[in-house]
């Protein structure tokens, strides 16, 4: 008998929709050929059209629908045109990272293809690095808390023993697995600015004290600053980086910036028993309804579901089924014929959906 879970989809805005679709269909073929497991999707319904409709941004039937889930599947919410009376945008996204405690923000960093990397390789080296970025606190925790007055403006930045510790753990394990896999040298950077805020020395602090539970990786920092140069400079010297919320949601588009841009950048929010996964890339409302916008993010997060949901349940067939998908992904990469507008083609999104969809038949 196979193996059943159910997915909670937020198809979201702008282009959501149009990469969730093919995504899903390419999560269908899979399941129906591989007959191992069964993904059975319920469309949960949230974000800026939604909250536009119904003054609900995040419904309770939603949130139920996520809640009872085995993982969630999301692609993009919110609009710049669409807010919250104080001005902010409408972003569930977030809401479900603090509900389901996701605290570690998974953004792998892998230059698939030289054609798509902007940054000269002068040995060839490999980028192969994962970024993980706390996701439930630092000055995001300040969302719809911030203090404006007529002549100054305040947010503050939390950070917790407690969520450091999780999220340490959860570097220091990754760069074990990734190390007993041949992937990366077993190694954790954790990127604060601990010369300059007693909260970044406490974090740093925190850091160190874990990184004794894990002899074999080596433990290493530097400055967030620092990060940005080398992260241009010398990409291939990383292996996994930790760091704080704010940080993190800057450095992932840098780090996507070196795969080729956005619509190449998977991501994973993960806590401790639920996950969601999305691209790193927002609604794109530029490019909306156009049918041009790239679906690799959202099917190499569905490819990260799949690895993510085999590991927790010990299902062999779908980690195997994981690598198939973004096998796939990277050779119509490297084929370069059928790619979107965003990393310099011209097919469009059910074009290159459809070409991942043949590499998986074939
Ligand atoms: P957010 O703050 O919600 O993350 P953002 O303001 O960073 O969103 P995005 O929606 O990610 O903005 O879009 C940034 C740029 O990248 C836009 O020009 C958009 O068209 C482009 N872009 C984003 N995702 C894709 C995609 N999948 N395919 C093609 N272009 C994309």
């Amino acid at each position: 008998m196979s193996a059943e879970f159910d997915i909670a989809v937020f198809e979201g805005d702008g282009i959501g929709p149009e990469i969730m679709a093919p995504t899903i269909e390419i999560l269908e073929q899979l399941q129906f050929k591989n007959k191992n497991y069964k993904l059975n999707f319920k469309t949960a319904p949230a974000g800026a059209k939604h909250y536009q409709q119904t003054s609900e941004s995040l419904p309770q039937q939603s949130l139920k629908i996520a809640e009872e889930s085995d993982a969630i599947l999301l692609s993009a919410m919110g609009l710049p045109g669409v807010r919250y009376p104080d001005g902010t945008e409408i972003s569930p996204q977030i809401e479900l990272r603090k509900a389901f405690h996701l605290f570690a923000g998974v953004r792998p960093v892998t230059v698939r293809d030289s054609k798509y990397c902007p940054i000269h390789r002068p040995n060839g080296e490999t980028i192969d690095f994962v970024l993980i970025r706390e996701s439930t606190e630092g000055l995001f925790h300040s969302m719809g808390k911030g203090v404006v007055t007529k002549d100054q403006a305040t947010e503050t930045l939390l950070i917790t023993r407690d969520v450091s510790e999780q999220l340490f753990d959860f570097a220091f394990k990754l760069a074990e697995q990734r190390k007993a896999t041949g992937i990366g040298p077993g190694k954790v950077t954790c990127v604060d600015k601990a010369n300059v805020f007693r909260a970044f020395a406490f974090f740093r602090e925190i850091f160190d004290e874990r990184a004794k539970n894990y002899p074999t990786i080596e433990a290493d920092h530097a400055y967030v600053d620092a990060i940005a140069l080398w992260m241009v400079q010398r990409p291939w010297s990383f292996d996994v980086m930790v760091t704080e919320n704010m940080f993190g949601d800057i450095l992932s588009d840098l780090g996507a910036g070196l795969m080729g841009g956005l619509g190449v950048a998977p991501s994973a929010d993960i806590g401790m028993d639920q996950a969601v996964f999305q691209p790193c890339h927002g609604s794109a409302p530029d490019i909306a309804g156009k049918g041009i916008a790239n679906p690799f993010a959202m099917i190499l997060s569905a490819g990260m579901m799949l690895d993510w949901l085999g590991h927790q349940h010990k299902n062999k067939n779908m980690i195997t089924d994981a690598i198939k998908l973004k096998d796939a992904v990277n050779s119509v990469l490297a084929d370069g014929n059928n790619v979107t507008g965003d990393i310099g083609g011209v097919a469009s999104t059910n074009e290159a959906a459809q070409a991942v969809m043949k590499c998986l038949k074939e």
